[in-house]
């Protein structure tokens, strides 16, 4: 059973063709073309059920850890299936704080190492994917004898900007601070040192990386969960899935060269039919969303929590200001939703009531929360947030399962678990390591459907080569009710990425239910719009829509 973490020295392995051809000739780029509709979908699903279907590469779980496999597999010519048995990202990937970020806590703890790769992460994924991964300045402010002064935090930025071969740090004076962020305690303020990281939508994340998969054959198929591992009468190894249609409760098998258990913080369920010792310690991280105009803040502030010294974030995010995150022992983990608890409600509106005593925010304000499990690898640390945040692989009869990490180092690990994952496979063609997530789309042209430039650079990294379908010709490309999503944007996803549930188009496609109040659905008009929408788009009857 081998433990590892970040390096990616992949082996030297034989260069070999590999075809798309499945053994009984079906090719899997025909089905991948179109299979998020629903006749795809129905294509994919006779496969399997003819038993028409095997794989080189399975692999569980549709957060940003298995889309990143799923990516860097099919563009080596893998064979290769990813299956999630609720929507894509709905675990963890569209629940995080949404930061793509060196982790400048961990450098503190003496975790160089994930510092280092996630700021050179960080920084390809700015350059690769501008208006999906984009710059986010923080502030961290000083207040008389508190730890850590300007001199110390600056020191450590030093070695921060280094990694990342840029000069972002810069201090800002007390006047300059208190006008960038009105209601801020004033009391003993001595200034501001701003630094550099960068925010996305981590779901639209996801998807994004999804895409690039399909585009190079991968078969992704939401709402489809393995219950059960294949092994291999003698040697006892994996050697494939039973599969459950969610949506039809149909059972699927599907043979595999090798099977990836990319399913997080439900990495234990797997492991456990397998007899494996459990490795997962799964710690609840919660936020709220307040509206902008209520605590306006331009930078993401961080801020000692005062009741226990975690750094908190206040920041800027899709028009509205959110605050998080919480960091608790979540006490094992199920397959339904989670939830913020009132004391966590309390925690977070203390902070911000420390922080900005001007604002005055109160429970009343928040629009909307969400609530995440962290897949922490157990050292058995009394406090989670002393558990360290670096992915781990574990190796049971031929399963590969792998937990922990971060998004901001999703391809770092996707190549690390395709490194173990190797020697069960006959053919496995190395290319170089250092080719982009995103294959390079046109630019859109400045004006381009009569959007600025901040929606158009929004759009291209969001949908890259598709903005074209979501915004082009007849779109309605106004915004939905004080957001920067677009009506054109609601309906080209319910149209093309594999809706089947209202919460998948309201959370995952787009965020709106989080940053709607009432989840955009009492208001009358987008209500009645958004109905529309699913109607036309997805077939649903106004039966099925209340
Ligand atoms: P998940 O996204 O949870 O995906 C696993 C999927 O497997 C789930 O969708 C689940 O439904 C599916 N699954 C489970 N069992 C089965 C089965 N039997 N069959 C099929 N599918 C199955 N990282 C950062 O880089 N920046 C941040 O700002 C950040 N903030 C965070 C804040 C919080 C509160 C939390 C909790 C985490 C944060 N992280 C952050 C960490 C990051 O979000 C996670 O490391 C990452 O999302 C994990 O992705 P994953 O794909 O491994 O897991």
């Amino acid at each position: 059973m081998a433990v590892s973490h970040q390096d990616v020295s992949l082996q030297d392995v034989s260069l070999q063709d590999v075809s798309h051809q499945d053994v009984c000739g079906q090719a899997y780029s025909e089905l991948a073309v179109g299979q998020w509709l629903p006749e795809g979908r129905g294509k994919v699903t006779d496969a399997l059920r003819k038993g028409e279907l095997t794989a080189d590469v399975v692999v569980i779980g549709g957060g940003i850890t298995g889309a990143g496999i799923a990516r860097e597999a099919a563009r080596r010519g893998l064979k290769t299936v990813l299956v999630e048995r609720q929507d894509f990202a709905w675990g963890t990937s569209s629940r995080s704080s949404k930061m793509v970020h060196g982790g400048l806590r961990y450098m503190a703890s003496g975790d160089i190492k994930t510092t280092l790769h996630s700021v050179h992460e960080r920084e390809r994924l700015m350059r690769e994917a501008p208006g999906l991964v984009d710059r986010m300045d923080y502030m961290m402010a000083h207040y008389r004898g508190q730890f850590p002064g300007p001199l110390l935090f600056n020191l450590l930025l030093f070695v921060y900007d280094t990694f990342a071969g840029k000069r972002y740090r810069k201090f800002v004076y007390r006047d300059e601070l208190i006008k960038a962020a009105p209601g801020i305690k004033t009391d003993s303020l001595m200034g501001g040192t701003c630094f550099s990281d960068a925010v996305t939508d981590d779901s639209r994340l996801v998807l994004r990386v999804l895409h690039e998969a399909m585009a190079d054959g991968a078969l992704c198929l939401n709402y489809m969960g393995v219950q059960g591992l294949i092994q291999e009468h003698e040697t006892e190894r994996v050697t494939g899935v039973n599969l459950c249609d969610g949506l039809r409760g149909e059972a699927f098998t599907l043979q595999a060269g090798v099977v990836i258990n990319a399913t997080g913080a439900w990495a234990d369920e797997l492991r456990g039919q397998l007899g494996a010792e459990h490795k997962i310690r799964p710690a609840r991280g919660s936020h709220i969303v307040i509206p902008r105009e209520r605590l306006p803040v331009k930078h993401s502030f961080t801020v000692l929590h005062p009741d226990d010294q975690r750094p908190i974030f206040i920041y800027p995010w899709e028009s509205r200001t959110v605050i998080g995150t919480t960091d608790l022992d979540n006490g094992g983990i199920r397959n339904t939703e989670v939830g913020i608890t009132a004391e966590e409600l309390a925690y977070l509106l203390k902070v911000t009531q420390y922080q900005f005593p001007g604002a005055n925010v109160v429970r009343g304000d928040v629009i909307s929360s969400w609530a995440g499990v962290r897949p922490l690898v157990s050292s058995g640390a009394k406090n989670p947030s002393k558990e360290k945040r670096d992915h781990s692989i574990w190796e049971d009869n031929g399963l590969i399962s792998v937990s922990g990490g971060k998004l901001t180092t999703f391809r770092l690990i996707a190549l690390d678990v395709l490194q173990h994952a190797s020697k069960y496979l006959n053919h496995y063609p190395q290319q170089t390591f250092d080719e982009t997530v995103f294959n390079p789309s046109p630019l859109p042209t400045s004006g381009d459907y009569g959007l600025s430039d901040e929606q158009l650079k929004r759009l291209y990294g969001f949908y890259g080569a598709a903005m074209k379908d979501v915004a082009g010709s007849e779109a309605d490309n106004t915004l939905i009710n004080g957001t920067l999503t677009m009506w054109s944007e609601l309906r080209w996803a319910a149209r093309n990425e594999a809706v089947m549930h209202l919460d998948d188009l309201l959370l995952r496609r787009t965020r709106l239910g989080l940053l709607l109040a009432d989840g955009g659905l009492v208001d009358d008009e987008s209500s009645e719009a958004i109905s529309a929408v699913c109607c036309q788009e997805l077939g649903w009857s106004e039966s099925r829509w209340q």
